[in-house]
């Protein structure tokens, strides 16, 4: 019998442009839990042109979506709150287009702190663009501690994909993240939740698998197997049958 060939695993770049050149790279860590989950990583970086692109998209049997800047709000029609971070036109294209893309063609994706907002913006959703002073009383989102360490909790809700995936119903998360999703964008719903209400998980609801995590799973994958467990299903979802063949 024919071994079955590892899913490939496409991952968005990260962008750096400034004194020491313009480059398009990803953080170690991403590229460590797809391949001890058993893809095949492989870096997605622009294309400067939406076919090739979908291109690249027709290649890969499952997508992470990495964390990074902040997203333009112009994205999601608002205008730029004076705490606003950075933002990078060229970065949010490359992620938004991909993000539609692979909602589109339904290719299973796991958006990860600024992947999560990418992927709810591009499905119509917005973002709080500054938690400290849009929403009172949160915790704090941005953590001092290492990147390995958890600084809150999250409530996965009962019975939803991520809670099933996870296999549990609360875990410790670190944080890096000074926006969050406000709305959720039609065809998602958030499933997990910070003890300041903050949506820290959301997923599509008709997608085979579109989750969003708030946190950064793949650094916390030697403390806790459950955050292991969410590039392990991406995995496992990408390597299905995209429809299954009638018998
Ligand atoms: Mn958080």
């Amino acid at each position: 019998m024919a071994q079955r060939r590892p899913p490939v695993i496409g991952i968005t770049c990260q962008h750096e442009a400034g004194d020491h050149g313009d480059r398009w790279y990803v953080n170690a860590p991403y590229i460590r839990a797809v391949a001890a989950a058993g893809g095949v990583p492989v870096l997605i970086p622009p294309a400067w042109d939406p076919e090739l692109l979908g291109a690249a998209l027709e290649r890969v049997d499952g997508l992470v979506l990495t964390g990074g800047v902040d997203v333009d709000p112009a994205r999601y029609g608002q205008e730029p709150h004076p705490q606003l971070g950075r933002v990078d036109p060229e970065w949010d294209d490359l992620d938004v287009t991909v993000a539609r893309l692979a909602l589109a063609r339904d290719v299973p994706v796991l958006g990860i702190c600024r992947g999560m907002q990418v992927l709810n913006v591009a499905a119509g959703g917005t973002l709080y663009q500054d938690i400290p002073s849009q929403v009172p009383g949160a915790l704090a989102h941005q953590q001092s501690a290492p990147r390995e360490e958890a600084s809150h909790g999250v409530a996965v809700q009962d019975g939803s994909r991520l809670h099933g995936v996870l296999a549990a119903a609360h875990l410790a998360v670190n944080s890096f993240h000074h926006q969050a999703v406000l709305a959720v964008a039609p065809g998602f719903q958030a499933t997990a939740h910070a003890p300041d209400g903050i949506i820290e998980g959301i997923e599509g609801v008709a997608h085979r698998f579109a989750l969003g995590v708030q946190w950064h799973p793949e650094h916390l994958t030697g403390r806790d197997p459950a955050h292991f467990r969410l590039f392990a299903a991406l995995v496992a979802a990408a390597g299905q049958p995209v429809r299954a063949l009638p018998p």
